[in-house]
């Protein structure tokens, strides 16, 4: 009788443990983290092929972490990514979080483009759950594949009480990255993320989450942007300033209709003459320009060797040009005041 109340009581505790788990889904995308190669090396693999199931039978220990589940939102390499895919990402965070589904998210993601899925989640998703995105330099079938060892710690990460209010972040190579400030950092690496302005925000590492900074220009649960019932974006193009470069890709935009053009300038969010005169007429026509920098660090200031007031143009602050669009098109979905603009790019 002793023996059966002992038993009863050991049962108990193990379902309590096990009830007790975070619950975290896995909303699966695509990348090298889900590639396949016929060798053992990076050589002619196509990313997006492995489904999320056998992504999680390579991570010994993952379950012991959390209650978790995966659903495959899309599988593409990242080069591949799309609006509506993000549109897709945001409407089922928003989703699960609005009905307690999970504690955390974590979506497998391609590099290519992580830091722009990141960004945009970052500005529309709304609650302070964390959403962690993962991915991985080399493919599944590789030598040292770094996929299972990401996605263990973005499981980690997202799986731990230390992580609500962080909202979206990256995890990768150890490392805990704001979704805002990262980027990526190396084409081959396993070190391939690094946020060059403001460094990551954590560390993740055998199973243990700390944090070291605060990012405070995250909006999530306030976030002022709602995009549930928007379907498209309005159109935003880069332009890449380079010596001696020329300004069809301005004149190309402003043709084909485009509501914002950001300049990823030289320097200080610099261009040359024939640039500086295109973006004049560009601004006249009503196109919103947005003046960064392809430097990769660093912040682009108002009305230094460029005179905003007198062009017309506006300054993305730390954003680079990928990550300024972003702000730029969302920014475009509630108006074209060029100074409600300009202060989004201080806030967010
Ligand atoms: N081209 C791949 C992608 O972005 C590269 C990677 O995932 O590392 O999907």
């Amino acid at each position: 009788m002793k023996f059966l109340s002992t038993l009863f009581v050991v049962v108990f505790i193990c379902i309590s443990a096990v009830a007790q788990k975070p619950r975290v889904i896995i909303l699966a995308t695509g990348g090298t983290i889900a590639g396949e190669g016929a060798s053992a090396d990076r050589a002619a693999y196509t990313a997006g092929k492995v489904p999320i199931e056998s992504l999680l039978k390579a991570v010994p220990g993952i379950e012991n972490i959390a209650t978790i589940t995966g659903e495959q939102i899309a599988n593409v390499g990242s080069q591949d990514m799309t609006i509506e895919i993000w549109q897709k990402l945001n409407k089922r965070i928003n989703e699960i979080f609005a009905n307690n589904e999970a504690e955390g998210i974590v979506i497998t993601h391609g590099t290519d483009t992580q830091e722009e899925t990141s960004y945009f989640l970052a500005l529309t998703e709304r609650s302070d759950k964390p959403v962690v995105i993962t991915g991985s330099m080399r493919p599944s079938t590789a030598i040292s594949a770094d996929g299972p060892k990401n996605l263990f710690d973005a499981v980690t990460v997202a799986a731990s009480p230390k992580s609500n209010g962080k909202g979206v972040m990256v995890v990768f190579n150890e490392n805990i990255f704001d979704g805002r400030d990262v980027t990526k950092g190396n084409t081959t690496n396993v070190a391939a993320f690094h946020a060059p302005t403001l460094g990551p925000i954590g560390k993740v590492y055998d199973g243990k989450v700390s944090y070291y900074m605060e990012a405070l220009r995250l909006s999530n649960k306030n976030t002022p942007f709602d995009i549930t019932n928007i379907k498209t974006l309005p159109k935003v193009g880069i332009a890449y300033m380079y010596a001696d470069a020329e300004p069809g890709a301005i004149q190309a935009f402003v043709k084909e209709g485009y509501k914002g053009i950001v300049i990823a300038g030289v320097g200080n969010g610099n261009f040359n003459k024939v640039f500086y005169n295109a973006i004049a007429d560009a601004v006249k026509k009503g196109v919103v320009v947005v003046r960064s920098s392809h430097v990769g660090s660093g912040r682009v200031t108002q009305y230094d060797e460029v005179d905003d007031k007198t062009l017309g143009t506006i300054v993305s602050d730390d954003l680079n040009p990928q990550k300024a669009r972003i702000l730029l098109m969302l920014g475009l979905t509630q108006t074209s005041n060029k100074d409600i603009l300009q202060s989004n790019f201080f806030k967010y």
